[in-house]
């Protein structure tokens, strides 16, 4: 059976007409746009891509969206200012804080700051909790478009094997308490896992959330299973890339490394996934552009949840 491969655009821009249409129907019955605060702290590139994509799809599915931007050089206490000011600001929905802060701030203290009830990324202890205990809880974005990858690709999650590769607590520990969540029968594994293959080949799901590039190869992979890669890395030599891609792949990887200096690359090795496994996400193109699309659905979830609707 030839692979199947589980593209994320078509299902990012599913959730999105979703949070679209739902977004016009709590203005016309409600009278009011569920609203996300965003607070970028500093001048990190990617982070800013990051926010501008977020402010940009916000704005486009009829949401409102406020964007703070604080200098490099502000403290911790700065920061617990605005988040309360945005925590008792009755209008805001969602208040996010991009991450990583500069070093000076106590990040977990930020994160804690903000209101569980407006915590779109979930990373509050009290959506944390919620979530491990099985209940109604705002979930991290990414672990839960993962969800929606599977749930809408059709691949049965209840009762399946799944092999979680990453113990973060942005990504693998809360895609985890959804999988169980979701009735599959859930293993963690992590850089003191032993014998990582022998565990990861029990899998009838695959969720590879490391942060190497191509580390999962054909020993990891059960014949059929649908592999899921979060991972985001860049690539620039190009002898590197020639392990992980062949044929027209290959030279589209080459000519980006030659324009750009480098071409992104999973946690998983192209190659093997594609004589292995039955689905598998690619990278880019995969749960990577579920992200936002998640995050606008938090923010919808989190103003009618809040507003008792
Ligand atoms: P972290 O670095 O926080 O966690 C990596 C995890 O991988 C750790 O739990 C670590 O184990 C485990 N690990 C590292 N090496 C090995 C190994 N040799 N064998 C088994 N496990 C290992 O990364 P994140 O969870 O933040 O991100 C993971 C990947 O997902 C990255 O590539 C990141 O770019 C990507 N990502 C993508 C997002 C998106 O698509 N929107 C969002 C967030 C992340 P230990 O705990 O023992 O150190």
């Amino acid at each position: 059976m030839p692979v199947r491969i589980l593209s994320g655009k078509p299902i990012a821009d599913a959730i999105k007409e979703e949070v679209r249409l739902e977004a016009a129907d709590l203005r016309e019955v409600h009278g009011f746009s569920p609203c996300l605060a965003v607070v970028r702290v500093g001048d990190d590139p990617a982070s800013g891509v990051y926010v501008g994509n977020k402010v940009k799809t916000t704005e486009e599915l009829g949401l409102i969206s406020i964007h703070h931007h604080l200098s490099s050089e502000t403290e911790t206490d700065e920061i617990l200012q605005l988040v309360r000011d945005l925590n008792e600001n009755d209008d805001v929905d969602g208040i996010l804080v991009q991450l990583p802060l500069p070093s000076q701030i106590d990040e977990s203290v930020v994160l804690e700051s903000i209101d569980p009830a407006k915590d779109v990324d979930g990373f509050h202890p009290i959506n944390v909790g919620r979530l491990s205990q099985g209940h109604k809880a705002l979930a991290p974005c990414t672990p839960a478009g993962v969800i929606e990858v599977l749930k809408r690709s059709g691949i049965e999650i209840a009762g399946a094997n799944a092999v979680v590769v990453g113990r973060s607590n942005i990504v693998g520990k809360p895609m985890g308490a959804l999988l169980l969540q979701e009735n599959a029968t859930v293993t963690i594994c992590h850089s003191r896992t032993r014998d990582l293959a022998s565990v990861a080949s029990q899998a009838d799901i695959l969720v590879a959330a490391i942060g190497r590039a191509g580390f999962v190869r054909s020993e990891h992979i059960k014949p059929g299973a649908a592999v899921i890669d979060v991972g985001i890395n860049n690539v620039s030599d190009p002898k590197q890339a020639a392990e992980f891609f062949e044929g027209e792949e290959l030279e589209k990887r080459l000519a980006a490394i030659k324009k750009r200096g480098f071409t992104l690359v999973g946690d998983v090795n192209p190659k093997d996934v594609m004589e292995k496994a039955g689905a598998f996400t690619p990278v880019p193109g995969g749960v990577g552009l579920l992200t936002i699309a998640m995050l606008m659905r938090n923010t919808v979830d989190a103003a009618k949840m809040r507003r008792g609707i």
